[in-house]
């Protein structure tokens, strides 16, 4: 494979982000709506087990506050891109975690949610931050696939978060890049499917 353009790619996304690492506040809002440039590596996003509370046929929705869900706000954004740094369009993201209290809605839909990703490969999602239940540290769970490919289960965590030291199953690969202002908490990830 020439891989001339991937490195054409990365060099041009260093150059994109060098301001984004000088002024870090001040970048804050002006780059939050641009992608971040995390595919160089060409390795896939690592899967996770499933754990025992998906449930199929989530709602389509890009936001998971709704009357009865309460907790500190948090949008989860970044684009399924395959390891070549394609953006994947159409991309099925289907989230569900628990709620403030480390409870996870079983008999419903709460804190569950589906979308597709857009034509540069964008999802966001508004939601909360998920509570901590006995023998796990913070976390979201997470279903990835592109249209008519292998689903990636896994899950993303939080930096800082005391508990990722005693969690088996924690992966620092699938760490959320968290920004923390006044107005937003904003995690950022960017899933790479390995899509031959
Ligand atoms: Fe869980």
């Amino acid at each position: 494979m020439d891989r001339s353009p991937i490195t054409r790619r990365v060099f041009l996304a260093a150059a994109v982000l060098a301001p984004v690492f000088l002024y870090p506040t001040k970048a804050f809002a002006a780059s939050s709506a641009e992608p971040t440039p995390a595919c160089g590596a060409g390795t896939a996003t690592p899967p996770q087990t499933e754990g025992p509370f998906f449930k199929p046929r989530s709602p389509e929705r890009k936001s998971l506050v709704e009357p009865g869900v309460q907790g500190a706000a948090i949008v989860v954004e970044g684009r399924v891109l395959s390891t070549g740094c394609r953006p994947v369009a159409g991309a099925l993201v289907d989230f569900w975690q628990a709620d403030a209290s480390g409870a996870y809605d079983n008999s419903g839909f709460k804190l569950r949610g589906h979308q597709f990703t857009d034509g540069a490969g964008r999802y966001r999602l508004e939601t909360i931050v998920p509570g901590l239940y006995p023998g796990r540290t913070r976390h979201f769970h997470v279903r990835v696939q592109a249209p008519d490919r292998p689903v990636l289960t896994t899950q993303l965590y939080f930096p800082g978060e005391p508990g990722n030291r005693r969690d088996g199953i924690f992966n620092p690969r699938l760490l959320l890049e968290l920004r923390d202002s006044d107005q937003a908490k904003t995690g950022r990830f960017d899933f790479l499917l390995d899509l031959g």
